[in-house]
């Protein structure tokens, strides 16, 4: 697509967010022309929080499924748009309700902490939710003579048990571009640049979180960069995060561990998609009342969780 007609586009669903009284989020991982249009960039969180806080009576949430079910129940009065309804998050599927319920028949004294990367199903069969940026906060916050089980990814499970005291079982779960990342290949880009700062995000294998500089969120990692007196990163995750990273400190290099964590899902939603949800009002994520209810209360545990 042309320059121009990207402009064209992004001034079409700039004017149609105004007619429908929407605003559109983007997650840090989406297309650079995506973000660019969008009222916020943030995590799955951070923008849910925000929806929750606007006048708007719509929602874009240019971002996969799980995010889009966040949103809606965070803000049930709202319309909740997902651009492309196949978006989704292969870790999130990872584990279903029944698969949840069944592990809970098998652990019934331990607490159920589910990563915000899960369906709103899972979130309803679980005590507590997690982010990448909480999620030791939130298992010390848990009550110390219970175990607890967390859910879906493996890696973000071992990263809090290594800095808690916590005993934790966990589900199998992974993001596959995450856990491609190898010791090898930061070898490679150490190597290459030298001088660089490796901030890896913690859905990383434990050897690699190893070799990090320092271990952080993707808004963790936006903020960290733009503090830093350092010039050069290497960014290990999903490499959608390079263009907010680039944009808001020009004067910075910015380094993918691996080019090749691009999450396909995440890459689903272009601007032609984005001006069609506008116009059709659709597709539409709501999530059904009855588990609406009980996945808030595992968010709202999370968020009385000091940080
Ligand atoms: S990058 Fe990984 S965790 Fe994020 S949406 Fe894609 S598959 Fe899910």
């Amino acid at each position: 697509m042309g320059d121009n007609t990207v402009k064209a586009l992004q001034e079409k669903i700039r004017e149609q967010l105004h007619n429908r009284n929407a605003i559109l989020l983007a997650h840090n991982y989406q297309l650079p022309e995506v973000q660019d249009v969008a009222d916020l960039c943030g995590d799955s969180l951070e923008l849910s929080i925000k929806a929750s806080e606007t006048d708007a009576e719509v929602i874009v949430f240019c971002g996969v499924h799980f995010m889009a079910e966040t949103a809606s129940i965070l803000c049930p009065d709202k319309k909740i748009l997902l651009p492309v309804s196949s978006a989704g998050c292969p870790m999130a599927d990872m584990i279903t309700a029944e698969q949840l319920r069944e592990k809970k028949r098998e652990m019934p004294e331990a607490v159920v902490i589910s990563y915000v990367n899960t369906t709103a199903e899972v979130k309803a069969e679980s005590d507590l939710c997690c982010t990448s940026a909480n999620a030791v906060q939130v298992a010390n916050s848990v009550e110390k003579a219970r175990p607890i089980f967390m859910t879906p990814d493996k890696n973000l499970a071992r990263y809090t048990k290594k800095h808690t005291n916590r005993k934790i079982g966990y589900w199998n779960g992974y993001c596959v571009y995450h856990n491609s990342l190898t010791v090898e290949q930061i070898k490679k880009v150490k190597k290459d640049y030298p001088n660089a700062v490796f901030l890896a995000h913690p859905e990383c294998r434990p050897e690699v979180l190893d070799m990090a500089d320092e271990v952080k969120s993707t808004s963790g990692m936006i903020a960290y960069a733009a503090d830093s007196d350092r010039k050069e990163f290497i960014i290990g995750t999903e490499t959608g995060i390079l263009h907010p990273l680039s944009k808001a400190n020009p004067g910075k290099r910015f380094v993918p561990a691996d080019p090749k964590m691009v999450c396909t899902d995440m890459k689903k939603t272009g601007l032609h998609e984005v001006l069609l949800a506008l116009e059709n009002l659709g597709p539409e994520v709501k999530v059904p009342e009855e588990i609406r209810i009980r996945a808030k209360r595992a968010v709202d545990r999370m968020l009385a969780v000091r940080v």
